[in-house]
């Protein structure tokens, strides 16, 4: 794949070669490795190395062998599965067990990753991807660059003991933490906020889990099945608190000690976790001057509104549905891939669904549930 460093211009890149050389500026050797027999093959670019960036990538090397694949990814790891970084909170597994395509992987199928590079903005004529001081031309790239933790507004929520759960890295955090404290809050009655909680109590914390909703899991469960797994949940030892707003932080020191309730109760802890759902990550794609609602707007090719460029997984709304989940990512991920190398392919939604494990009980949810809670 093509790499220019500044001050080179990304005009003066010849189709024929993986980066022109100007001013001494060559192709990176892991570039040069990695062009596929041919060495002209199209250009892809990937930003991000999460499930639906990877599963693109194998759907265009499996038709097109010749293709030069880039991947950008912000992250420090590659591609591992967030499904289980509870798991790493618990202290149950470490962080090289999570990986699930390491380094050789993309070595092997020809595919250079770039970690801890962040995509600011896609330019076209010609197509190009800035990061940093570096451009890189391509002829397709995709937007892969999932979702974000949501941040209610609630005063004190950057204080230092006051966490989210996306990436390795949060995890590994709120397990450092975890090891000296006590007792936990929990924002967010929805299935990462009971996996977290769940995660903590294994550890021997005090959990409470406050929901705004006036049941648990209320994206997922109807009341009955919620009120199932609120007696589950208090058998193992959470507290739970219904039908409330959290506030603010009340702050000592730099750090939180208390969340005030829009009830006027307080409950101190000295770790805090707002688990509060998710925003897409749109921020490279409003760079860009490509179409955005919710999520980055896909049509049924999963392309965007700017030619050439494609967007799958938690960052995209796709027939106004943003779906936060895994195995829509994993398939809109391959239906773009697909279409990025020029196959003619609709992708026509996913059904929600989701299993957890709860304590032995094995609950599964699919469908929609009705504002109602039926
Ligand atoms: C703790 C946890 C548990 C979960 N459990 C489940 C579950 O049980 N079932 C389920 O279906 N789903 C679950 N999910 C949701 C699921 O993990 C996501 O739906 C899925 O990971 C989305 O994949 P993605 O590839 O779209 O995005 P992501 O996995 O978020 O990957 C996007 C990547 O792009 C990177 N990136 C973002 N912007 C840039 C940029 N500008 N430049 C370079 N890189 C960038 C990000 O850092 C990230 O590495 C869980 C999520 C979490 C956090």
């Amino acid at each position: 794949m093509g790499q220019v460093v500044a001050p080179c211009h990304v005009q003066r890149f010849c189709r024929r070669h993986a980066a022109c050389v100007r001013g001494g500026h060559g192709m990176s050797d892991r570039s040069a490795a990695n062009r596929r027999p041919g060495g002209d093959g199209m250009k892809y670019l990937i930003i991000g190395a999460g499930v639906a960036g990877v599963s693109a990538c194998q759907a265009i090397r499996e038709k097109d062998a010749g293709a030069e694949l880039l991947v950008l990814t912000e992250e420090q790891f590659p591609f591992y599965t967030r499904l289980r970084l509870p798991d790493l909170v618990a202290g149950r597994i470490e962080p090289a067990k999570l990986v699930l395509k390491d380094a050789g992987w993309f070595d092997r199928l020809g595919i250079e990753l770039r970690l801890n590079t962040r995509a600011e903005a896609i330019r076209p004529d010609p197509l190009r991807v800035i990061a940093g001081s570096e451009e890189f031309a391509a002829e397709k790239v995709l937007i892969a660059t999932g979702a974000d933790s949501f941040l209610p507004p609630v005063e004190g929520s950057d204080l230092g003991n006051v966490f989210t759960l996306r990436r390795m890295n949060d995890a590994l955090a709120i397990r450092a933490r975890a090891a000296e404290a006590s007792r936990c809050v929990i924002v967010g009655g929805g299935v990462l906020g009971f996996e977290i909680g769940e995660a903590l109590r294994s550890r021997g914390l005090e959990v409470t889990v406050v929901e705004i909703a006036e049941r648990l899991l209320p994206r997922q469960t109807d009341a009955g099945a919620a009120g199932v797994i609120r007696s589950l949940m208090e058998r193992r030892g959470f507290e739970v608190v219904l039908g409330v707003k959290p506030v603010r932080f009340i702050q000592s020191g730099g750090e939180a000690e208390a969340i005030a309730l829009s009830d006027g109760r307080s409950i101190a802890a000295d770790l805090f976790i707002i688990s509060a759902g998710v925003k897409p990550r749109v921020d490279v794609a409003t760079a860009s001057g490509i179409k955005t609602r919710r999520g980055i707007v896909v049509d049924d090719s999963l392309q965007t509104s700017l030619g050439g460029v494609f967007a799958a997984g938690d960052c995209t709304e796709h027939k106004g549905i943003l779906y936060g989940i895994w195995r829509a990512s994993e398939e809109q991920g391959r239906f773009a891939g697909l279409a990025m190398t020029g196959e003619r392919i609709a992708y026509s939604g996913t059904v929600r669904s989701y299993r957890l494990n709860l304590l032995g009980t094995t609950l599964l949810t699919a469908g929609m549930i009705e504002p109602s809670g039926n």
